[in-house]
């Protein structure tokens, strides 16, 4: 790994939380999206990881979501389930 033209998945997904919280470089931020045009496995990741958090953050009853809480969702998200390959 001398160079990286493309962001890899584990990259991309590394910076996701960033990224959902509008906290990412720009610049990264547009590799980011050039990479979840062309993968379909982080276009997943990414959609679920929002919903979930569309869910946990509804305003209505937890207004604040306690920091270890999204970490530990994002770890969960983290994709033991999206990208090992599963077992047939
Ligand atoms: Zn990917």
């Amino acid at each position: 790994m001398t160079d990286h033209p493309h962001t890899t998945c584990e990259e991309l997904l590394g910076s996701l939380s960033a990224y959902i919280d509008g906290d990412l470089d720009p610049q990264l931020c547009q590799e980011l999206e050039k990479h979840l045009a062309e993968c379909d496995n982080c276009r997943i990741v990414l959609n679920t990881t929002k919903r979930t958090i569309d869910l946990v953050q509804t305003p209505l009853e937890k207004p604040d979501l306690p920091e270890d809480v999204r970490e530990r969702l994002f770890k969960r998200l983290n994709l033991d389930h999206y990208l090992t390959p599963k077992p047939k």
